[in-house]
This record gives structure tokens, sequence and C-alpha cells, in this order.
């Protein structure tokens, strides 16, 4: 699913926040990737997500070589191929629950109808049933939490990018929203996650260390 072959990025101003870092992670892996702040953990998110394009080495995708994508062809992968899931949620205020998650779908084109039947079928699998017409206001963090993740895989991605999905969290919403993950990924989603918790990433099948923009043992 994810082929990382000797990928730097430096950003302008000369921080090399990835440092020649090879990995792979195949598809049904459920992986947490550690490490201390700036150790290199979001930019790597972010480039295996699409987000952003390395300085050099090779990114290969769900089967794709990202060097040979044009920006249209990348932006169609992201899309229809990755769910992200946010520290801050990011949820649009005062729109309830169900639309949402509904969002996630807009770029595909599907006629709302169909987004919200979609929505509610996400926001089922989230343990959210209850909660369709309740505003992210009227949600506890964990709770807003699930909305976020539901509206991430509505559109049913093959990958799943987490970047600190509990770190707004106490302990039992963490836990909650870490069972949501490890769900998604006993149905066959590839699941990555960042995390500082190291309950989190131990409990996890596959830890991946960072230091210094390098992935060490
Ligand atoms: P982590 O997620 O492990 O905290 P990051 O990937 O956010 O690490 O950052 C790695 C390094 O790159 C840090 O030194 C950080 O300051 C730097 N960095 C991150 N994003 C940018 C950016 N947009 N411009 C310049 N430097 C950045």
């Amino acid at each position: 699913m994810i082929e990382l072959d000797g990928v730097s990025k430096v950003y302008p101003g000369g921080v090399t926040a990835l440092d020649s870092v090879s990995l792979g992670i195949a598809t049904g892996e459920m992986v947490a990737i550690v490490g201390p702040s700036g150790s290199g953990k979001s930019t790597m998110l972010h480039v295996i997500g699409t987000l952003d394009r390395p300085t050099s080495g090779r990114v290969h995708i769900d089967g794709h070589d990202l060097a040979g994508l044009s920006d249209r062809q990348v932006s169609a992968l992201r899309t229809y191929r990755i769910g992200f899931v946010f520290q801050q949620f990011h949820l649009a205020a005062g729109v309830p629950a169900v639309d949402n998650v509904a969002d996630g779908l807009l770029y595909a084109g599907v006629p709302l109808r169909k987004r919200r039947r979609h929505a509610r079928t996400a926001l089922e699998r989230v343990g959210l049933a209850h909660r369709l017409d309740h505003r992210p206001h009227q949600l506890s963090g964990g709770e807003k939490q699930r909305v976020a993740i539901a509206r991430a895989v509505v559109g049913e991605p093959a990958l799943l990018l987490a970047d600190e999905p509990t770190g707004n969290l106490d302990s039992a919403s963490g836990a909650a929203v870490m069972s949501v993950l490890r769900d998604l990924h006993d149905t066959g989603t590839t699941v990555v996650v960042i995390t500082h918790d190291r309950d989190i990433a131990g409990a996890l099948p596959r830890q991946v260390h960072m230091r210094d923009g390098k992935v060490v043992p």
C-alpha cells in the first residue's frame, strides 16, 4: 500500500524533515508512527497522504508511483483512496453530524440523498447512530473525533491516515477512538496513526520509530 524509497523532504530554509527514509507498509496493516516532536512524523504522513511531494526519493501509494502522476491524478488518488483524521477534528460548526460526514463525499459527485445514506451508515460504524442530528458543539471530544473518522471513511478509502487522533481526548475517549480505528483495520482498511501515547502505540500490531527525520530500529 505504501512504499517510500530514499525519501527526503527539505523545507525552504533548509530544515531536513525527512532524511532518506525507506519504509514499506502492506495493504491491511495497522501501524503506529512514534517519535519525539520534530522528528518528521507529520511530514512523513503528509508525503504518504500525497499532501506534499518529497524533495527526493520515490513514493508509491496504492500501486502508483507518484512521480509519474499529474497533480490532477494525485488529487484523484487522494480523494478516492485516502482518508484523513486530524487532532483538531475540523468539523463544520453548526452543521449536523450526518451532513458533516456526507460532505466527505462531495468531491465524489454523489447526490445528496445518497451522501446522507452513506453518512448514516458511516456514523453507525463508529457507534454514533444516535447522534445524527447533533451539531459539533453538542458532542463530546471523543464523539467529534468519531464523526471526523466517519467523514474520513464514508468514501471507503483503502488507506486511513490519522495525525494524533487522540491528542485532544481523555484516555477513555481516546480508547474508544482507537477501538473504532481497530474495527476499520479489521475490515481491511490500512491504518497509519501518529501518536505520542506509548500505550496506544504499544497496543498496535506494528510501530515505526522516527528520530531526526529518519526511521530508527
Ligand atoms: P513531528 O510531526 O514529528 O513533530 P514534523 O514533521 O512536523 O515533525 O517536523 C519535522 C521538522 O520539520 C521540524 O524541525 C519542523 O520544525 C520542520 N517543519 C515542519 N513543517 C515545516 C514547514 N512547513 N516549513 C519549514 N519547516 C517545517
